[in-house]
């Protein structure tokens, strides 16, 4: 169970403000996307609800936590990025158990969360390869395994399909879409295609210059242009 809520939300580098007071109260489950001309922030408010960045003042809520404060792994949330960052020496299993060895999860355990995010993203036969040996497609799916087997209550995804093509970008957004739903996780998603925000969003936030211009469903938002 996660809502969001931010607060009031500013960011500095510098004296330099950009991003300038931002609120949004995001429901358990509710799938927003966040879009936006390049430069308007969307990526730097992804990275401060995942604590990679730092709030120059503001608060951020997560479930019935104060998260401002907190180290990324311990916001109950899993972040999947556009170049996937996997670890290109490990295995595939091994890119998806890795945060979890770090936290101590026992073996068996580890087993079966990979096995079964494995299954869920048809990625059983290529557990032992390196990621190299992968589609971008493969990899992309890989990137979901190790947010699955986290099981966060919240996902963010920074433009997850930009570096693949046309006719994949369309089948991971259904796979995406079909996953989150499945495990009825918050999703906040920043991307720059429109086509992939409408067919995703419940809700969308515009952004422009460092604020949310517009809050709402994507036929609403885009009916008040
Ligand atoms: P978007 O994701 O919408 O393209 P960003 O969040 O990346 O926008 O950037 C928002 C603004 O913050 C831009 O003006 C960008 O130049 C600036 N910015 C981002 N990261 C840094 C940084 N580490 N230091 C200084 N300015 C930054
Ligand atoms: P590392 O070399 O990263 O320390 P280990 O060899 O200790 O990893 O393996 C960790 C666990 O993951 C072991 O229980 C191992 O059996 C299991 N494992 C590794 N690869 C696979 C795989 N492809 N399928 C199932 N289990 C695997």
């Amino acid at each position: 169970m996660a809502e969001i809520k931010l607060e009031s939300i500013r960011k500095s580098y510098g004296r330099t403000e950009v991003i300038h007071g931002i609120d949004a109260e995001i429901s358990d489950g509710e799938f927003i996307v966040i879009v936006g001309p390049s430069g308007c922030g969307k990526s730097t408010l992804l990275r401060m609800v995942a604590g990679l960045e730092s709030i120059t003042s503001g608060d951020i809520h997560i479930g019935d936590r104060v998260v401002n404060r907190l180290e990324p792994r311990e916001r109950d949330i899993a972040m999947v990025f556009q170049n996937y960052a996997l670890y290109p020496h490990m295995s595939v299993f091994d890119n998806m158990a890795y945060g979890l060895k770090i936290a101590n999860v026992p073996k068996a355990e580890i087993q079966a969360r990979v096995a079964e995010a494995a299954r869920m993203l048809e990625l059983e036969p290529y557990l032992d390869r390196k990621p190299r040996q992968l589609s971008g497609g493969q990899r992309q799916r890989v990137a979901m395994g190790r947010a699955i087997v986290r099981k966060p209550a919240v996902f963010l995804f920074d433009e997850p399909l930009s570096n693949l093509d046309a006719k994949l970008r369309v089948q991971m957004r259904l796979e995406i879409k079909a996953l989150q739903r499945k495990l009825g996780v918050t999703a906040l998603y920043v991307t720059h295609d429109q086509v992939e925000a409408m067919t995703l969003a419940d809700r969308m936030i515009v952004m422009n210059g460092g604020v949310a211009e517009q809050i709402g469903a994507p036929l609403d938002v885009y009916a008040n242009p």
